[in-house]
């Protein structure tokens, strides 16, 4: 049976009848379980316009209500959290403790959020000239539009309608087709958490209506997260259209390992980041920089622990890794382990030969790692977006940076080391976003910002907190006089 799935616009599903539709899978079988309808321009303007008729008393009310709601959502969130990682598996197939830990993650920005009473809080300076006081406060933009990726459905929106609801804009979330059903059930919690309707909006689609969002002309901003040809299309016709925008794109993350690591350590933390949620990360460690005799040593204790994950469901008892978004993507992911043997590399796991746990006919692929990867094969060059894990070979530390460095993406990057001193100059010389040292996947909390650099971000801010709050608001300095001693001066005031 397929469910039928649809807009959810000023609190309320959608009661029109869509001219496109899209299949929503079930990846660890094959079988379409869902058809989404796909928005015209006409239907992202309805959410628009639901979103236009309410922003400005919903960003006039008082932020101990807009507080009220964060609170309740969170309380809701939790309650259901299960029942949300419950969608996440059946429309993404990631396996059961992925999705919690996706659903945690994205409920430490709630967290955040919550504390809008005191993150809005301006500055206030008196008497900055004789009886004149000066102060800033932070206001909202109005409607502002988020559009997000199929890898995490409930964490990517989360990272955004929390804090810019909480600061007093409305705002309209087209989430990835492939897996929509988790956004509506965000939005149905946030109204029994007390949003009023049409604060948060919900339109699914494709590029039609993301293209009539980022050009619409009552979005202030858009918030955008998924791969980097989509986001420097996002970035560049937002900006044209005189919006703030923040496009987050896709990643090449790269591990180096020095050879004074330890090696077990560095192996498990490899094989988590490269092969769990099946590469489909993007923080997903997808190549290791091996420094001189590491190179062994990694390649060793990598191969025996990944070849001994279990491929299979959500829902069977002890998987570690789920399938694939589709079957093309599947597809595309396993051309690279071709790829890699013509151009010169050693595939030494090959992922299409792994065990899989599951029904014949799922989008499944197991781990593969490839060694003697060099920077001008594909495998090293495409963000794979998979379970396939490259290992480079180079001499020494400056060697390994400079590769690091090379590479266009610039999301997040990690050293594996017991050297302080190499530590802190990786730290001080990467040119990436976020930094692990002895972390593989550096994602930051909340009350850090995420985000990377070179072609992993387009725009000049980071997701979520402290940027989160500037991209949402927008800063007014009030200065007053309430007692004027009178008389005209046309020079330009001094400050006495
Ligand atoms: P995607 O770019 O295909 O889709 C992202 C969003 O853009 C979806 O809502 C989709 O409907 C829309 N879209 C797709 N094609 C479009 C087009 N031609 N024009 C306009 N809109 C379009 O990405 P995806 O496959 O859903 O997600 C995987 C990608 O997202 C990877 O590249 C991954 O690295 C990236 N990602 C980045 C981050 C980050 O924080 N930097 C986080 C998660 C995922």
């Amino acid at each position: 049976m397929t469910v039928a799935i649809s807009h959810r616009i000023n609190g309320k599903p959608w009661a029109g009848t869509a001219s496109r539709h899209g299949d929503v899978f079930d990846p660890a079988t094959g079988a379409v379980t869902g058809r989404v309808d796909l928005a015209s321009s006409d239907v992202v303007d309805e959410a628009v316009a639901a979103a236009v008729a309410v922003a400005s008393e919903w960003g006039s009310s008082s932020l101990a209500r807009r507080a009220a709601v964060l609170f309740e959502f969170r309380r809701l969130m939790a309650d259901h959290a299960a029942d949300v990682a419950a969608i996440v598996c059946s429309e993404h197939g990631k396996v059961r403790d992925d999705a919690m830990g996706e659903v945690a993650r994205g409920l430490d920005v709630v967290d955040f959020a919550c504390g809008i009473p005191t993150l809005l809080k301006g500055g206030y300076s008196e008497n900055v000239s004789t009886n004149v006081d000066t102060f800033s406060i932070q206001q909202p933009l109005g409607v502002v539009a988020g559009i997000t990726p199929f890898n995490f459905p409930v964490m990517v929106p989360l990272w955004m309608f929390p804090i810019a609801v909480a600061a007093g804009n409305a705002f309209v979330l087209k989430p990835s087709e492939r897996d929509p059903s988790a956004a509506n059930f965000l939005a149905e919690l946030m109204e029994e958490a007390g949003l009023p309707p049409g604060v948060l909006n919900v339109v699914h689609g494709d590029k039609e209506a993301v293209t009539r969002l980022v050009e619409h002309p009552d979005v202030a901003a858009v918030s955008f997260v998924g791969s980097t040809p989509v986001a420097r299309f996002v970035y560049e016709t937002a900006t044209r259209h005189g919006k703030r925008a923040q496009a987050l794109g896709g990643a090449k993350n790269h591990m180096v390992v020095l050879p004074d690591a330890d090696m077990e350590l560095a192996a498990d933390a490899i094989v988590s980041a490269a092969y769990g949620s099946s590469g489909e990360r993007c923080m997903a460690v997808s190549v290791v920089v091996a420094v001189g005799r590491a190179g062994d040593e990694v390649v060793a204790r990598v191969r025996e622990r990944a070849a001994a994950l279990t491929v299979g469901s959500a829902d069977a008892e002890g998987s570690d890794m789920g399938p694939l978004i589709t079957r093309e993507h599947r597809d595309r992911v396993e051309s690279y382990i071709e790829a890699a043997t013509e151009e010169g590399a050693a595939v030494v796991l090959d992922g299409r030969r792994h065990p899989v746990h599951g029904d014949p006919g799922g989008f499944w692929t197991g781990p593969s790692l490839v060694d003697g990867v060099t920077p001008d094969m594909s495998v090293y060059r495409d963000e794979i977006f998979g379970p396939v894990l490259s290992v480079a070979r180079v001499g020494t530390y400056d060697e390994a940076v400079a590769l690091v460095n090379r590479n266009p993406y610039g999301n997040g990057a990690a050293i594996f080391t017991n050297d302080g001193r190499a530590a802190r100059r990786f730290q001080h010389e990467v040119l990436a976003g976020m930094v692990g040292i002895n972390v593989a996947i550096p994602v930051p909390v909340s009350h850090y910002s995420f985000g990377g650099w070179k072609s992993s971000l387009f725009g000049d801010s980071h997701i979520y907190g402290a940027d989160g709050v500037r991209f949402y608001t927008r800063t007014k300095v009030v200065t007053a006089r309430w007692s004027d001693p009178g008389g005209v001066h046309l020079g330009f005031p001094p400050n006495m």
